[in-house]
């Protein structure tokens, strides 16, 4: 589009911050605005290189949280932006269940946007969604993880697939469970239909909240298990 329609269009109809709706300036599409970003917080260094989970403190070196001692996971390493609270959790519960798939775009970019040394892009050959069973994506009409991920497919140029990983039970929700009753629910909830597809990949996991972690663990399992080299684990956010 040339910067005359740019101009025009945007007089008509000025970009809006996707998350309160304020009119914006130029070049901030898809974007929070500034007051909106201050409201989220964000997990910084010191964290558990294991699992992203951010400490309290902001000094002193990175180390495993307590779960992370006990706990087997077989992904490499998950991050999640920050804590699942404030406008974070708002806007989340918005995008899933109110059905407002047009904040893909913009949680899709915050999380494309994430910067950590330890967790860089260029190490994925591939991205995956966490898929939904095909009932729950029929309720809800768009699988929430598949546009977040495709966000940053795109923004990275990493490959993006969303058949090898099938979700081929349909679960009680996880939301409604306790820590050890959500791993019994997810067990064989999922299996990989096309192997050749992951075979050997460094694999990105997306999912849209990281709770007790055991939905991704499963995924983890079940892929390391169909050959995949290697994956790790980005969310918008963990649940504290
Ligand atoms: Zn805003
Ligand atoms: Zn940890």
């Amino acid at each position: 589009m040339g910067p005359f329609w740019r101009v025009l269009i945007d007089f008509f109809f000025p970009p809006h911050c996707p998350l309160c709706g304020k009119i914006l300036g130029e070049n901030s599409i898809d974007r929070p605005c500034p007051s909106c970003l201050a409201q989220i917080k964000f997990f910084f260094h010191p964290c558990c290189p294991r699992c992203g989970l951010g400490f309290h403190t902001t000094w002193g070196e990175d180390h495993l949280c307590s779960a992370c001692l006990t706990e087997h996971w077989d992904f490499s390493k998950a991050r999640s932006l920050g804590p699942y609270e404030g406008l974070m959790a708002e806007v989340i519960s918005r995008f899933k269940f109110r059905g407002a798939s047009r904040l893909a775009k913009p949680l899709g970019t915050l999380l494309a946007e994430y910067k950590d040394s330890e967790f860089p892009f260029s190490e994925f050959d591939l991205i995956l969604p966490v898929p939904l069973h095909p009932q729950r994506l029929r309720e809800r009409g768009f699988n929430q993880s598949l546009l977040l991920a495709r966000r940053i497919s795109r923004v990275h140029s990493i490959l993006l697939d969303f058949t090898a990983l099938q979700r081929i039970r349909h679960t009680q929700p996880q939301t409604e469970l306790s820590g050890p009753e959500r791993k019994k629910n997810i067990r064989g909830a999922f299996e990989v239909e096309k192997s050749a597809i992951i075979s050997g990949k460094r694999i990105l996991l997306i999912d849209d909240v990281f709770t007790t972690g055991a939905t991704v663990q499963e995924c983890s399992k079940v892929l390391l298990k169909a050959g995949a080299k290697q994956v790790d684990v980005l969310t918008l956010a963990r649940v504290l």
